[in-house]
């Protein structure tokens, strides 16, 4: 057979040739815009063309810091078809790990949009390594910036060379995308994506039984582009000649209930904060959500609340996944199998809670005390993963202990069922060890926010001088909750549900719970604030 390498350019060619006239929906600062694939392969032709000429030379980095729009997407094939690697940076971490990684990564050129520059400037001194900047804006001219020197994109790109070929010749080895983890603790690290990765894990996306992302699909990508490449599914949908919708900055959950009507949308993916925010808005307001076939959801645990919601209140399926940076990140995905359209519907409710079994292409086994656990639905254990897109090392680091064997080491602990579905269990480092016994924080969490009065909550580990640590209940209530809801309410909620030794032994009222800058909960900066609750 032939070895044809795989390339991340082919799948923008394919798109160009097949679906010129398909389009590309985009919301940028001055409004939405329509560009079809035969403008998006043009104009990414021009950028790869110009980043070449700007000294841009192969496996140099070049970063980006940019919402879900148009010119994003001609950053994901433009730096790539100019045999650069994108680097695409998390906007929402601190100052001090964006400056970190844009030096550790050795970011040459960074692409940046407006309303995010103020946030670059701020970085100026600390990142020597940045030889040109080029800003994504919708304005004729450019801002004064002690950023220089600084490119207007739309100028770069218009001196561009519109026929410019992408080569064929590559390996597919070679490193095309890098992201950081979000770092929960310590300095992020790096993962490095390789052209057969990216080729692999969007073939993987398009499966009917995974994503099923297909050409008669109009996709809306809520989860950043900055995020695990928006879980790959630019490049799947590029690839297909799938429509996409671009939400652009700063969304609102009313801005999202728009898009789905106006533009018609069959998937839409992100994390569950962003559907719970949905899920008010749609029982708020009146929107027809009817053009959506599935919500993708992944990241942290979709609560079963939520899913319900969804399902039967809004009759739209629900899609659980789970993945990581590290694993490109779809590796494994809550679908019903055949034999299981028939049960009841709290009985499927309870599959589509777990996170399901892996894709084809993906292998687990999961490592409990005494080996390989049984799946029985109890035994936990960490999961372990071994692809073609989940990564083998950290970018210039040399903690090598989440790799064993070939294998990775997720760092999450799970249970697996007869059917090989898996559920979360907790991050290791979010379990709570009562007595020496585990408590599960997310079947905590799970069923408080099927709660009729609860809108999010968070159960953290709090140290205790007699059992070593005990779960703390973090509840927001629903702005319309009736104030009588108390720590004795919430507690009787739970008895039937849960062991004794399970409930919480304090429940705490917020506002909000904290996030992290993709939107889970923070729990670290809960366990921070109310470390002592339990000792005094
Ligand atoms: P970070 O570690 O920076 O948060 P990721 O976004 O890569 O970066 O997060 C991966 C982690 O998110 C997983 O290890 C797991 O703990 C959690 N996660 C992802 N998807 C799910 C899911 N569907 N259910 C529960 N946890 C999930």
């Amino acid at each position: 057979m032939m070895n044809v390498p795989l390339r991340v350019t082919m799948m923008l060619e394919h798109a160009e040739r097949y679906f010129p006239k398909k389009y590309v929906t985009s919301r940028t600062m001055s409004g939405i815009r329509r560009f079809t694939y035969r403008e998006i392969g043009e104009r990414t032709r021009r950028l790869s063309s110009a980043l070449v000429k700007l000294g841009v030379q192969k496996g140099d980095k070049v970063g980006t810091l940019a919402w879900n729009h148009h010119r994003h997407l001609e950053a994901y094939f433009g730096i790539p078809g100019a045999e650069a690697v994108l680097h695409t940076i998390n906007i929402r971490l601190s100052p001090e790990h964006i400056a970190y990684i844009i030096n550790h990564a050795e970011d040459k050129i960074l692409l940046i949009d407006q309303d995010i520059l103020p946030l670059v400037e701020v970085l100026k001194d600390h990142i020597p390594n940045v030889e040109a900047f080029v800003l994504m804006t919708d304005d004729d001219k450019l801002p004064e910036s002690p950023l220089q020197p600084m490119y207007h994109y739309e100028e770069l790109i218009a001196g561009g060379d519109p026929s410019y070929t992408f080569n064929d010749k590559i390996d597919e080895n070679d490193p095309v995308g890098m992201c950081y983890t979000s770092a929960t603790t310590g300095n992020p690290k790096g993962v490095t994506y390789t052209h057969r990765s990216t080729v692999l894990h969007s073939l993987a996306l398009g499966l009917t039984d995974s994503g099923g992302v297909s050409e008669s699909d109009i996709i809306m990508p809520v989860v950043p582009m900055f995020h695990v490449n928006a879980w790959g599914l630019p490049f799947a949908a590029t690839w297909f000649g799938t429509s996409q919708v671009m939400p652009g900055p700063q969304f609102t959950p009313k801005l999202l209930a728009e898009l789905i009507e106006m533009e018609q949308v069959t998937l839409a993916a992100g994390v569950p904060t962003i559907w719970l925010g949905l899920l008010r808005e749609l029982d708020q307001g009146s929107y027809d959500t009817s053009s959506l076939r599935a919500i993708l959801c992944g990241g942290s645990a979709a609560p079963r609340g939520m899913i319900k919601a969804f399902e039967q209140k809004y009759n739209i399926p629900f899609i659980h996944a789970y993945g990581m940076t590290e694993t490109s990140p779809l590796v494994v995905l809550s679908r019903l199998k055949s034999h299981q359209m028939d049960l009841d519907q709290e009985a499927i409710l309870d599959i589509r809670a777990m996170q399901g079994y892996v894709v084809p292409g993906v292998e687990m086994k999961v490592i409990g005390a005494n080996g390989e656990v049984k799946w029985d639905g109890q035994e936990m254990g960490e999961l372990a993963l071994r692809s073609n897109w989940v990564c083998d090392e950290y970018y210039k680091d040399d903690d090598k202990s989440a790799f064993s064997d070939g294998w990775l080491y997720t760092g999450d602990v799970v249970t697996v069922d007869e059917e090989g579905t898996i559920k979360i269990v907790d991050r290791t480092k979010d379990l709570i060890k009562s007595g020496g016994e585990w408590i599960s924080s997310v079947d905590l969490e799970n069923a408080l926010m099927a709660h009729e009065d609860i809108f999010e909550a968070s159960v953290i580990a709090i140290p205790h001088p007699e059992w070593q640590e005990r779960p703390l209940a973090c509840v927001v209530l629903k702005p319309e909750a009736p104030g009588r809801v108390t720590k004795q309410d919430i507690q009787d909620y739970l008895r039937p549900m849960f062991a004794k030794w399970w409930i919480p032994d304090d429940v705490v009222f917020l506002s909000e719970i904290p996030k992290t800058s993709v939107g889970k909960f923070l729990k670290r900066a809960l366990r921070d604030r109310l470390k002592d609750h339990y000792s005094v």
